[in-house]
């Protein structure tokens, strides 16, 4: 089973230039190069221009101390053309037609945009929910070129962290596909089935474990086939994709969390599609390509969450 190539969030085209990361002069050098471009956050959202284009500024448009820049700058990476810097944490904002999650349009930027889009809406996260050190209390400073936190009272070094969660394509033996419906999604919302990994646990036994526990069907573990990941920062999931294939069909759902789980024929997913009882996730996330995957033909985007 093929790996599925280019899922949109995964995309990436510049290098991240993690030897600058050294370099506790690398700011100066960068903000002040011609060739600089930055990317402003605004509560997690990107900058968009009426086409969803991103909106890269030069330093020079940026009305900020170099000292106020160095607390909240992030280097994304460099290309032949750019170095690229994010400011993180809501200090500053540019003219934007609209500010969008990713999470909505990420399909829709180049490769280098998403590739570096995300690695910032990441790291804006990470840093604004870690300015103290887990270990002693302390406020942490931003290091590494914005890729670290140091607690300078315990010496400490603080490093993103990346929850991972599975996410399963599961089919029965007749090629039926299984999608849940979460109790606080509206009517006809549905996706492949997710969960996250719990400490201690393989992506593989998760797997077993969520679909179980949400739609009280077996999978076979020797059946489960890898078909990619994405990084999802919402706050901080990276998303593993999987097919499966199930060994019971009763299905017994999750309450708690689930309003209906069912599984659909082909005959019947075209069906619902058409009619819109169904709308599927929109094609920036993986569930949308795991779908498609074993739909095994591009799905039309209007069947997909407006
Ligand atoms: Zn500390």
């Amino acid at each position: 089973m093929e790996m599925i190539a280019d899922l949109p969030l995964a995309r990436f085209d510049t290098d991240r230039a993690a030897a600058m990361r050294a370099d506790e002069q690398w700011l100066e050098r960068v903000w002040h190069a011609d060739n600089t471009r930055v990317l402003v956050l605004s509560e997690g959202n990107v900058p968009v221009t009426d086409d969803v284009s991103l909106i890269w500024v030069k330093p020079e448009a940026i009305d900020l101390d170099l000292r106020v820049v160095a607390e909240c700058a992030v280097m994304l990476g460099v290309d032949a053309q750019h170095s690229y810097v994010a400011l993180v944490g809501d200090r500053v904002t540019v003219d934007a037609v609209s500010w969008v999650s990713l999470r909505g349009i990420g399909a829709q930027l180049s490769a280098r945009d998403v590739g570096l889009a995300i690695a910032a809406v990441a790291m804006n996260s990470w840093h604004g929910t870690h300015s103290y050190c887990p270990r002693c209390g302390n406020p942490t400073v931003i290091t590494q070129a914005g890729w670290a936190r140091h607690c300078k009272h315990d010496n400490s070094d603080h490093y993103p962290r990346t929850e991972p969660a599975m996410i399963a394509a599961v089919n029965d033996a007749d090629d039926r596909i299984l999608l849940g419906r979460r109790n606080e999604w509206p009517e006809g919302w549905f996706s492949t089935l997710a969960g996250f990994v719990e400490a201690g646990e393989s992506v593989e036994a998760c797997v077993v474990r969520e679909v179980f526990e949400e739609a009280g069907i077996r999978v076979a573990p020797d059946s489960l086939r890898y078909l990619g990941s994405q990084p999802w920062p919402f706050p901080a999931s990276l998303m593993l994709g999987y097919r499966a294939t199930a060994t019971s069909t009763d299905i017994e759902r999750e309450e708690a969390e689930m309003a209906e789980v069912r599984w659909y024929s082909r005959d019947e997913f075209d069906s619902a599609c058409t009619t819109e009882a169904l709308r599927l996730p929109n094609n920036s996330t993986i569930a949308f390509h795991l779908i498609q995957h074993w739909y095994g033909k591009p799905i039309p985007l209007e069947w997909t969450r407006k």
